[in-house]
């Protein structure tokens, strides 16, 4: 018997999140079901702004960035009454499950959804800063590291030629993972992580022991912590207290968009395929994810909580190569 199946793209968007979109409604379909598109995440569900998606409407999606379905925040889903008024409007559709492409938000409430409602869940990973426990990837975080990595390659000649030292903020809030990779990746001179204080003192001799060696200009990437803009503060600080001149450049909502790379697409592709059949064959929650090298499943309770990505061997690693 047909059965219809919904998928919605909620909390931060990502690139890949349209790979994942596109193979699932395809392997849907493949397999003889239905797809609905549920529009701006869990607001649109308690709005009711859902569409049906044929083969054809996931065409040419591949390629893009962000979401073909919209994505947004949704305060009232915090509201248990409100979950259970999206179960019911997804009765009403006629709709037999709900897959959620998102961060460990969007999981916490698809995961209430079930828990309270019985509605069955799927859930897909998809967040620029990897910071989901259970996975080791999530879709997003590869293109965005490599969207930093270009930007801060274009800063670095420039920083050269001016001879500049440059605070470099990064997206993340306090999630060091996109930040500690961005800061390998690039050969900074330091990754200023979100939940420590600037240690001054050590970011003052490591500049002084740099142009003693000849270094001429530095790069520190700055994670971005509870506030965006954090860089500006250390820039004054490092200015009125150290007499240090350093240059800001925040690269913002830059890293969410762009073209998701090939291990993005891939995966993100996987991905959308397993939750298909994940939904199709329902028998208890689950989150596609990426362990050991292979896409798999894992129960949704493990993976609803969020993960520094605070990894010791990365920030040795960014030290020592900055001698
Ligand atoms: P992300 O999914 O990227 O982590 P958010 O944390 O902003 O993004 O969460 C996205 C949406 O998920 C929220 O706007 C809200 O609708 C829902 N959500 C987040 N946390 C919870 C929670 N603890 N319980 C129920 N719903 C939640």
């Amino acid at each position: 018997m047909s059965k219809t199946f919904a998928i919605l793209t909620s909390g931060g968007d990502s690139p890949g999140m349209n790979c994942a979109i596109r193979a699932f409604t395809r392997s849907v379909i493949y397999q003889g079901h239905k797809v609905m598109g549920i529009r701006r995440g869990y607001a649109g569900l308690l709005d009711e702004d859902i569409i049906p998606l044929k083969a054809s409407s996931v065409g040419n999606i591949l390629q893009r960035g962000g979401t073909i379905l919209r994505s947004s925040r949704c305060p009232e889903f915090m509201e248990e009454k409100n979950r259970k008024k999206a179960a019911d409007i997804l009765k009403k559709n006629k709709i037999d499950g709900l897959v959620v492409i998102g961060g460990d938000g969007s999981f916490n409430g698809a995961y209430k959804l079930y828990s309270e409602n019985k509605t069955p869940v799927i859930g897909i990973p998809g967040t620029i800063d990897n910071d989901i426990s259970g996975t080791e990837y999530t879709i997003g975080h590869v293109t965005a590291v490599q969207t930093a990595i270009e930007a801060v390659d274009r800063i670095r000649d420039t920083a050269f030629s001016h001879e500049r030292i440059f605070l470099v903020e990064v997206m993340g809030r306090n999630s060091c993972g996109l930040a500690l990779r961005v800061g390998i990746c690039t050969g900074a001179e330091d990754v200023l992580l979100p939940d420590e204080q600037v240690d001054y003192k050590n970011m003052i001799s490591n500049i002084e022991r740099g142009i003693a060696r000849g270094k001429n200009s530095s790069i520190y990437i700055v994670a971005e912590g509870e506030k965006a803009g954090r860089s500006y503060d250390i820039q004054k600080t490092l200015g009125e207290k150290h007499k240090i001149k350093a240059k800001v450049c925040i690269l913002g909502h830059i890293q969410r968009g762009g073209s998701p790379n090939a291990i993005d697409r891939l995966y993100a592709s996987e991905m959308g395929a397993l939750a298909a059949n994940s939904i199709i064959n329902f028998t208890e929650p689950l989150v596609t994810t990426y362990n050991d090298g292979k896409v798999g499943v894992s129960p949704f309770a493990n993976c609803l909580t969020k993960i520094s990505g605070k990894d010791q061997r990365q920030i040795e690693l960014t030290k020592m190569l900055a001698i």
